[in-house]
This record gives structure tokens, sequence and C-alpha cells, in this order.
């Protein structure tokens, strides 16, 4: 399985617009892996999670055709996770896409923008299908299995996290959250993972109520290497930066190496 990083940014990206903090200052000038767009990865061609609003330009970027995409899995609303209006452009009279409807699996806030989004242009028209998921039902993609887990991450909805299986390997895609729910560890402790992608939105800020900050990371890889879920070989790869934290890539990297773990970037391909 192949898992391409699209952007590895929270919200606000890096630098972020707006922005004048000293990161985002840096940042600006060394460019490279310090410039990050909001987050999504890409599973092989055809399974996608999440659509941001800087999807046009991960298009640009590394070349991509979307319509080869067949599966769409949400863990949430929020804006950055969430483009509805880019989705759109699937539509008859935008683009000349293939009559096969993409697949999108959400919770129910998720969903509902997105038809809102349709409904004001005409209905969706055959071009995406629309499914609601609930917290630890299975799903049958065509070349993949995919299950949401609770997150911990806005009061207001049912944050997700996905385990997914593809090409008989195993990978929990763990974000947006702060420190993982404990009927979410009971689902998961069982199982052996190749592939574990956390976010680390927070650096080294005291805060992990909503999202993860380093000290949520490594107490999350102890936890794992505790239950035996991860086998020798397995990686875990961290994302979805805020300049808040006013890390560059090179201080995230310093911060993670010794502990094994990889920092991603914009553009990131790893084979699993
Ligand atoms: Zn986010
Ligand atoms: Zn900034
Ligand atoms: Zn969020």
């Amino acid at each position: 399985m192949k898992v391409r990083f699209l952007g590895t940014a929270a919200f606000e990206g890096i630098p972020a617009l707006f922005c004048g903090c000293e990161l985002c200052k840096k940042a600006k000038q060394l460019g490279g892996k310090n410039f990050r767009t909001r987050t999504s990865v890409l599973l092989d061609d055809d399974v996608k999670i999440d659509f941001p609003p800087d999807t046009l330009t991960h298009m640009f970027r590394d070349g991509l055709d979307l319509d080869k995409v067949k599966h769409i899995l949400f863990t949430h609303s929020h804006s950055d996770h969430l483009y509805a209006e880019d989705m759109v452009a699937r539509f008859p009279g935008y683009a000349k896409s293939e009559d096969h409807p993409i697949h999108v699996y959400g919770n129910d806030m998720t969903l509902a923008k997105i038809r809102q989004t349709f409904e004001a242009n005409q209905g969706e028209r055959g071009k995406f299908q629309l499914h609601r998921v609930r917290a630890y039902e299975r799903l049958e993609l065509q070349t993949a299995m995919a299950v949401p887990l609770l997150a911990a991450h806005d009061p207001n909805e049912t944050c997700l996290l996905y385990y997914i299986e593809k090409d008989g390997k195993s990978l929990l895609y763990g974000h947006d959250t702060g420190t993982i729910p404990e009927e979410t560890w009971a689902w998961l402790k069982n199982k052996k993972l190749d592939f574990v992608i956390l976010e680390c939105t927070m650096g080294n800020i005291d805060y992990r109520k909503t999202h993860m900050n380093v000290e949520a990371v490594l107490e999350t890889q102890a936890r794992m290497q505790e239950y035996g879920m991860l086998k020798p070989g397995s990686q875990i790869v961290v994302t979805h930066f805020s300049h808040n934290a006013q890390l560059l890539h090179s201080d995230l990297e310093e911060i993670f190496a010794p502990h094994s773990i990889t920092v991603a970037y914009d553009g990131m391909v790893v084979e699993v």
C-alpha cells in the first residue's frame, strides 16, 4: 500500500494565513518541508482521507488523477478536513468525470454539511454516494476494509479515527484527537499495526485535550508497545502540525528521531 501525505498542517497551514509569528517568518524564508498545507492522505490511488481546501494544490503538485478515487473517508467536519464546495467541481458542467459515484463516508454532521452544499448546487447527480458511519462498525471498501473509531476532539460532533486494512497491511489514521479514548483502546489493543499516523498539532505546548502534543504521541507509542501492537518494522508517522508550536521541520525531526518516529512533510510517500 502506498501512503501519500498530501498535506501535513493543522487548520491555519504553515506559514499560516495572515500570520507574522517567528515560525511563519522562518518557514517563509526556508520553504521546502516547512511549507505545510491542510492535512489529507491518499492510500494508493483510490482511498482518500478527508478533503481539505488545499486539494487543488495537492493535485497540481503531485500530478494526481483524483477521478481514480473511489472512496473518501471523513474524520470530521472541521474546515481543514472538509471543503465540500470543491467536491462540487465533480458535478456535470464543471468536470468531465467518470460515471462511477465516489463513495463518501462520514458522521452525521459531515454528511449534513456536504448535503447542504450539494443541494445548493442542484444535487449530486450520481457523482457521489453518501454513507453515514458509526463508530466501531466495519466498512467494506472495494480494495480495503475500514473501521471508524471514536476520537477525543470536538465535543460537538462524533469525530473519528480510522483503522484500515489494505493490501494485507494495517493502518491507524489517528487524528484529529487528544489522548485516545479508552473505548477506542479497548477496540484496538489486540490489533497489530503496520503503519500508524498520529497528529502532533501542539508540539511541546502543554495541552492535549483535543489535540496531541509530543508527550501524548510518546505515551501513545509506549502504550502500543505495551499491548504488543507494533511489530518489528512497524512505522509511526506524525503529522497535522500547527504554527503555534513554533517548530520547524528540522526541530520536529530532532525531537522524534530518538524515538524512531518519522515526521511527515507535504508530498511524502511511504510504501507500507
Ligand atoms: Zn484538523
Ligand atoms: Zn504563525
Ligand atoms: Zn479538527
